[in-house]
């Protein structure tokens, strides 16, 4: 096992986030910056209006797609494993599993290994590569799910639910909350897998980010437009929505909906009622407690 050396010299937290002195560069920044390095795409992490943003291609092009032309001033994309030098730090990008594209940084300097995770998660998806552990002498994890009460169950005793609910009640449309990146895709992709190949119906805000997937070659499956589908069509299918959605007019057209939501906090039954959810489904983007656990293990450096 090694000794960590302390990288507080030149890792600083700051209020813009977390601020790398010698690369001159901020992890995730939560406000306009010179030079952001971009972990992924979801709102708390990317941002717009960033000088200069260094992404993955996919972190990039998700970017690109929320932002538009306010995605940043200059955009560039670096691999995955490709170490770049950036004022005597060396930078790389790893496979967090978080959702497409998402990714640790890897950061060396002084013989000092640090990785900063963003999100992450260590069980396996269909949707983007695999998390990656690496060693190293500092690790800055996330912790959303960091108590013992969080413990995601498998992903196919989950969507089995689901199923098994679509086959209790053939006449009801299951409308499920997800968010539009990552967990939307997932569902999709892990309902494919377990055999279901009927037409999925999906809210309007749902379909760019689905059609950037298929563009970066994950397969979602037979997709249709839920506005303008008759209750008809409605009747016994799946339909995915923002979770924004589920409470508004847009889910009172739904034939008798039963409302799911996919997410790691419908561990919280409390939490499911409150929102009026029949059909919890505890299906995360982030590490559980175990995850979290395993994944910061003093190990990592040894
Ligand atoms: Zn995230």
């Amino acid at each position: 096992m090694t000794t960590a050396a302390s990288p507080h010299q030149w890792l600083k937290p700051t209020p813009k986030g977390l601020y790398c002195v010698p690369g001159d560069f901020f992890i995730d920044p939560a406000v306009p910056v010179d030079r952001g390095v971009i972990t992924h795409g979801h709102g708390d992490h990317a941002r717009p209006n960033n000088r200069h943003v260094l992404a993955t291609g996919e972190t990039i092009a998700i970017m690109r797609r929320r932002f538009g032309d306010d995605a940043g001033g200059t955009l560039q994309t670096l691999r995955y494993r490709e170490p770049i030098a950036l004022g005597g730090v060396s930078l790389t990008l790893i496979p967090a599993g978080h959702v497409l594209g998402s990714a640790q940084v890897v950061l060396e300097h002084l013989g000092c290994r640090v990785v900063v995770s963003g999100d992450y998660k260590r069980r396996a998806d269909p949707t983007c590569a695999p998390f990656e552990l690496q060693r190293c002498d500092v690790f800055i994890t996330e912790a959303t799910f960091g108590l013992p009460v969080f413990r995601h169950p498998p992903d196919g005793q989950e969507i089995a639910k689901l199923l098994h609910s679509l086959h209790l009640f053939p006449e009801r449309a299951h409308v499920i909350g997800v968010y539009a990146l990552g967990k939307c895709q997932r569902v999709l992709a892990l309902l494919r897998r377990a055999g279901y190949d009927a037409p999925i119906y999906i809210h309007g805000a749902l379909q760019p980010l689905c059609a950037l997937y298929e563009q970066h070659g994950v397969a979602l499956g037979p997709l249709r437009p839920a506005t303008g589908a008759t209750r008809e069509e409605l009747a016994g299918s799946i339909v995915l929505a923002p979770p924004s959605a589920l409470g508004d007019v847009w889910s009172r057209r739904m034939p008798d909906p039963v409302i799911a939501v996919a997410s790691g906090w419908m561990r919280v039954k409390q939490r499911a009622k409150q929102r009026g959810v029949e059909l919890p489904l505890v299906i995360s983007d982030h590490a559980d407690w175990d995850e979290l656990d395993a994944t910061s293990k003093p190990a990592r450096s040894g």
